[in-house]
């Protein structure tokens, strides 16, 4: 039998025994973490950005921008409005919430960009999630969702050939895209996912939650071992050298953007 590696984490014992036949998906770096799936939309059509295609050489910068306008800059979200958020936490372990709040304040702190919490929703993560929805929550762009998600019971990729991601983040723009600048976005969090809470170990689920905000904020996948946006989450649990120089340039660094409303209903 296949030699594995001992886990980053103690597993637990309600889902992964010791002594148990360690499911399949446990075979990849870091034991059960981050396979992440990174998903791009633009204009209504739905896209799959590769998993490991198309990243940063080793000894690169480090980081990696998900997408650019037309004028070569990072797309990036106006940093000097806060995001929004909400949370689906009905699937989510104990102490998820506090691993938003913590990963949003690291976040804010590598960005300079505010995070403002609008509380729980019961709203699902879903691929064709509208970035326009009055009737929930009125006539502006929708806040961020983040919702621990059932693969099963989920149109979003989870499962990419024999892998499982941990889970999938997407920014998205404006639907009509005459301002190259995120306005909202969504992070699924894999709830049959065993990883527990906490930012202690690479296993954990705050590392994968912050490397998913990497994600939501433009930022792709980077080969360089110890960064958090490597595919596989670096082997880390906070941002690496080259995650901050990233995060920093799609931050308050870079300046105000203006931002389209949505037109109205
Ligand atoms: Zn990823």
């Amino acid at each position: 039998m296949e030699q594995l590696p001992p886990p980053p984490v103690p597993l637990r014992p309600d889902l992964a025994p010791v002594g148990s036949e360690v499911p399949r998906r446990r075979r990849f770096p870091f034991g059960v973490t981050v396979v992440c799936v990174l998903l791009a939309l633009s204009m209504g059509a739905v896209a799959i950005a590769p998993l490991f295609e198309g990243t940063e050489e080793a000894r690169g910068p480090g980081f990696l921008f998900l997408d650019r306008t037309d004028q070569g800059t990072p797309t990036r979200w106006d940093p000097c409005e806060p995001i929004h958020y909400v949370v689906n936490a009905e699937l989510a372990p104990p102490g998820s919430i506090e691993d938003v709040h913590e990963a949003v304040h690291r976040m804010t702190a590598a960005t300079g960009i505010a995070f403002v919490y609008e509380g729980t929703t019961d709203e699902e993560a879903s691929i064709s999630r509208d970035v326009y929805q009055f009737d929930r929550y009125g006539d502006r762009w929708v806040p961020v969702l983040i919702a621990w998600t059932d693969p099963d019971d989920s149109d979003i990729p989870f499962r990419r050939g024999d892998r499982v991601a941990a889970g999938v983040a997407v920014p998205r723009i404006a639907p009509t895209r005459l301002e190259d600048v995120y306005v909202s976005g969504w992070v699924a969090i894999n709830a049959d996912d065993p990883n527990p809470p906490g930012f202690s170990a690479p296993g954990q689920q705050g590392p994968v939650i912050l490397h998913e905000l990497g994600h939501l904020m433009g930022l792709g996948h980077v080969r360089a071992a110890g960064e958090l946006m490597h595919p596989s989450g670096g082997g880390v649990v906070d941002f690496g050298p080259g995650d901050r120089e990233g995060l920093r340039q799609l931050g308050a660094d870079a300046g105000c953007i203006k931002v389209m409303e949505p037109i109205g209903p």
